[in-house]
């Protein structure tokens, strides 16, 4: 069965409303997104009548549980296009940017190998990177963005030596909203024997990812940005790059055999897992990505489309406004408007029911490179429609009679 989207899809999720009912202009997906009822339920459930833990019990509601966790993972698997075992659940994208930084980077990188990075990227695929080349003397590249916004991978291609040993990129970004080819990117990363390590955070909610089809190593998202829960995320990686990897964390959960004199870990995803785990989320998460995949992400992104290119057109009009970022973004508009700082308009908007973004969005080599030090960004959700747009644009109407400025 498939539902329309817009309006009727707005009333799945209480978190549009306020609580005291009134409609409320929700433009901060890329930061979090709203839930439907069905993961609230999902939630409630896993938390409630069905809570156990996992991977231990004998009794009938733990294994229960255990088999609802690895459909969880199964989901995970085929959302992405991998394979069951090659899923790793973690707190979040930055959590498995961390692992994949700490159990393949510190293990694989040494002096004088390079890492490439882009100037747009979240500081969460920055940051562990630099981590990891303090301690072990690799070296960061970064690659530059074309004029409007994309990573540039004509220059990506002349940046890339034989010691570069993996390429890390946001396959959408946080702030622009530009839409990497994931797919060149993995074959010129290959073609110099590196690995590709993508930031799904924003793609994931947005656009169909297939990871065999894209051709890169290493996958990561974040639940909550997917209509799902927080505290859980999910890292994909090649099942013969995960079986090399040694453990993240120590604990239960992730061993084989424990004697004081040696202990042997479990395969991988297992190996990766230590502790009793995000049981409940991973339980919502499955509810997520089956709300998500009955509308259909090619769905999702077209009408994400159409709501950029109106508010693109209409911001466009105002000469007091720069747009940041290409026209063809995948959800997300970052703009200023002179003489007014994107957190008086995001305050001024808050008054009017209306949330958007204000701030550097952890981007903040990209703030540097636009030459700001923050921006306003709106960005749109499966729930998104032109209500929030004309809310929006009422709204910075007010913020200018407020500030005396005019468009004209
Ligand atoms: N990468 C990108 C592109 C993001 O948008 C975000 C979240 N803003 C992250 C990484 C980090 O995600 P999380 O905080 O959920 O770990």
């Amino acid at each position: 069965m498939t539902r329309t989207l817009e309006l009727s899809l707005r009333d799945d999720f209480p978190g549009m409303k306020t609580p005291d009912g009134a409609p409320w202009h929700y433009l901060d997906t890329a930061a979090t997104a709203q839930k439907p009822q069905t993961v609230i339920d999902a939630m409630t459930r896993a938390l409630g009548s069905d809570y156990a833990t996992v991977h231990r019990g004998v009794y009938a509601r733990s294994a229960d549980m255990t088999l609802r966790y690895e459909a969880a993972r199964r989901r995970v698997a085929g959302f992405l296009g991998g394979q069951e075992d090659e899923i790793v659940f973690t707190r979040g994208a930055t959590e498995a940017i961390n692992l994949v930084a700490q159990c393949w980077g510190m293990t694989r990188l040494g002096e004088g190998d390079r890492i490439v990075l882009s100037t747009l990227e979240h500081h969460s695929n920055i940051v562990p990177w630099q981590m990891v080349a303090e301690r072990t003397g690799a070296e960061i590249d970064v690659c530059p963005l074309t004029e409007s916004g994309e990573i540039d991978l004509g220059a990506l291609e002349a940046i890339l030596t034989p010691r570069t040993r993996l390429v890390a990129l946001a396959h959408v970004s946080n702030v622009l909203g530009s839409v990497l080819d994931a797919k060149r990117a993995a074959e010129l990363a290959h073609s110099v024997g590196a690995k590709l390590l993508l930031d799904g955070c924003q793609a994931a909610p947005r656009i169909a990812v297939d990871v065999a089809e894209i051709g890169c190593d290493f996958y990561v998202f974040s639940a909550h940005k997917l209509y799902g829960p927080t505290g859980i995320g999910a890292l994909w990686a090649r099942a013969e790059i995960l079986e090399d990897m040694p453990p993240y964390q120590g604990g239960g959960a992730m061993i084989d055999r424990v004697t004081f004199d040696r202990t042997t870990y479990a395969p991988p995803p297992q190996r990766f897992e230590a502790g009793t785990p995000a049981i409940a989320e991973a339980v919502a998460l499955h509810a997520a990505i089956d709300y998500v995949e009955e509308i259909g992400l090619d769905r999702i992104h077209r009408r994400e489309a159409e709501l950029v290119a109106r508010l693109r057109r209409e911001l466009g009009k105002m000469n007091d406004v720069t747009l940041f970022g290409p026209a063809e973004s995948a959800g997300i508009v970052s703009f200023a408007i002179d003489g007014v700082h994107p957190h008086d308009l995001g305050t001024i908007l808050d008054e009017e029911g209306v949330a958007i973004r204000a701030g550097h969005h952890c981007a903040q080599p990209l703030m540097d490179h636009l030459g700001v030090t923050a921006t306003a960004r709106a960005s749109f959700g499966l729930y998104s429609d032109d209500s929030d747009i004309d809310a929006m644009l009422a709204g910075i109407e007010r913020t200018r009679r407020i500030f005396g400025s005019s468009n004209g």
